[in-house]
């Protein structure tokens, strides 16, 4: 397939565009190139900078990107059912915690492989995927029969105020503008929607304990690289009033950076935390301390808030 060459672009705060940064950190990503990662002295977001713009930064996600494949084990919405009435279900999500209505719209945005999507459909919502990889929509429809839009938002097919809830699992810190996405987001929610955003924690004790072999830092794939503070002023900044906040813990991340770690700087604690009891005890306890890898934020349109169109792109 051809690809377009890569062009590198040096880029002012996405967050708040202060121009000029101070470099935060430099890290290898897995293909072995050093990537550069600076801060705004501003609003203290963290970005790659300078990094791949956006014509050439589709050839980082190859059609074998593991996003994109199906989940090797899927927990059937019985299953969950079940294990949340016999009380194992260890933390209730925050998708959980948006209301559902009959024949309530729920976009999974970057739905990748679809099995998030689908999870929602057997939740009860009228779920739609979209995803802007030809391929991640393909395979989500073929692996879940999901009705799945290939592009981007803002998009012509998806009209102001038509959505009830969109779920950004691990995408805003893929995007070159995330205003810009989160404005697009607010345009497509009704007035009183919901919005769930999910992104990798920079404040986080794996940043702290990993630094630069920290997992989900993964340049140059991730653009931005969010804390607790930049993520709500991101989220607030395009007029959503926040109801939740909190970190989820996967001990597969953990294990890969350890893995990178072993490579890098392998420490005596690294070399226990190869163990994977060990590994999933560090992960509980820093959910249980709210600074595990993931963090997640949960937010709404404000139920008065009028639509104002925002135009797609031609
Ligand atoms: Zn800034």
């Amino acid at each position: 397939m051809p690809t377009a060459p890569l062009n590198w672009e040096t880029v002012s705060c996405p967050l708040c565009g202060e121009t000029g940064d101070r470099e935060f950190l430099r890290t290898t990503g897995d293909d072995n190139v050093e990537y550069r990662l600076g801060q705004c002295g501003e609003c203290g977001m963290v970005y790659t900078n300078p990094r791949p713009d956006a014509a050439s930064i589709a050839q980082f996600y190859p059609e074998d990107y593991a996003p994109y494949q199906p989940p090797t084990r899927i927990r059937s919405g019985a299953f969950r059912a079940l294990r949340s009435r016999l009380g194992l279900r260890p933390e209730k999500g925050l998708t959980d915690r948006i209301p559902h209505r009959p024949g309530g719209v729920l976009m999974d945005y970057g739905c990748g492989s679809g099995w998030f999507a689908a999870q929602m459909r057997d939740r009860g919502w009228e779920a739609v995927g979209m995803d802007f990889s030809h391929h991640a929509a393909d395979a989500a429809r073929k692996n879940f029969g999901l009705k799945v839009i290939h592009g981007v938002l803002p998009h012509p097919t998806v009209p102001s105020g038509s959505m009830d809830a969109i779920t950004l699992r691990a995408v805003l810190e893929h995007v070159h503008d995330p205003q810009q996405l989160l404005r697009a987001v607010y345009d497509a929610l009704r007035p009183g929607g919901w919005v769930y955003a999910s992104v990798p924690n920079l404040a986080s004790w794996g940043y702290r304990a990993f630094g630069r072999s920290w997992f989900p830092l993964d340049p140059p794939r991730h653009l931005l690289h969010f804390t607790p503070t930049t993520l709500r002023r991101a989220v607030e900044g395009c007029g959503f009033e926040v109801e939740a906040m909190t970190t989820i813990g996967h001990t597969k991340w953990m294990g890969y950076s350890v893995d990178r770690a072993m490579r890098d700087q392998p420490r005596w604690w690294v070399k226990l935390s190869r163990i994977h009891l060990i590994r999933s005890a560090v992960t509980r306890w820093t959910r249980w301390t709210g600074q595990a890898d993931d963090l997640a934020i949960l937010a709404r349109k404000p139920a008065t808030a009028a639509c104002t169109p925002v135009r797609a792109a031609a």
